[in-house]
């Protein structure tokens, strides 16, 4: 955290896993739309759409937009982009997973069929987007890259597995958005399995060259904007 930081404002700072952390050596407002969440934040909190933040303009030292963008509607998007930009003074911080493929983390509801993405998120960004999004304003004065790559899969044959080798995620705390249901546990099936098996062969060897598959791309990207 830049040294001349004296307060933080968390926009989407949920249950407040990093907010309360922060809050041990920053003066910390904590913004949430969702009551049951911030609850658990104990320090100043706002109860607030991160579209619209009853804060002064330029009024806090950093905005903290961790792992955020990705999980919001269009309509919220853009004008949560705009609040940040607005009520930072000095420093924007922007956490997000870099380029993520959506599909692979897609859960198919047992009971109602729903398809959804086991953390909600809705859009996949990279850097360059990210930047395009804030660089009118602000400036990206450094980022960093960390994490495990991403496989490489091509969608088609992914999308296959999912179809026929019921390849979805079973993530167990996934909740499906439509009716509450929960992923049960997966019963074993040899045959789903050799098929499953067969598409990751025919995707390694034959659509990507195993080279092509050794190129690191790194999952989640933190990025530091200074105002222009
Ligand atoms: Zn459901």
């Amino acid at each position: 955290m830049p040294c001349d930081v004296r307060n933080i404002l968390d926009i989407g700072c949920g249950d407040g896993t990093i907010t309360n952390r922060l809050a041990t050596r920053f003066q910390v407002i904590g913004l949430d739309s969702s009551r049951e969440a911030i609850r658990h934040f104990l320090g100043e909190k706002l109860l607030a759409s991160s579209g619209s933040v009853p804060l002064k303009d330029q009024s806090i030292d950093l905005v903290l937009l961790s792992n955020v963008l990705e999980h919001l509607p269009a309509a919220v998007f853009s004008h949560t982009v705009r609040e940040a930009i607005r009520i930072a003074r000095r420093y924007l911080l922007v956490v997000s997973p870099q380029n993520e493929n959506l599909q692979f983390s897609q859960v198919k509801c047992d009971d109602c069929g729903c398809i959804y993405h086991r953390n909600y998120h809705l859009r996949s960004l990279t850097l360059t987007d990210i930047d395009r999004i804030f660089g009118q304003d602000f400036e990206m004065a450094a980022y960093t890259f960390w994490g495990e790559p991403w496989p490489q899969y091509d969608h088609r044959l992914w999308e296959l597995k999912q179809y026929l080798a019921d390849g979805w995620s079973r993530w167990p705390l996934a909740v499906c958005p439509l009716c509450g249901g929960k992923p049960g546990a997966k019963e074993p099936n040899a045959k789903l399995e050799k098929v499953a098996m067969l598409l990751d062969d025919l995707n390694d060897e034959v659509l990507f060259d195993r080279r092509e598959s050794l190129v690191r791309q790194t999952r989640t990207f933190r990025s530091h904007f200074l105002p222009r």
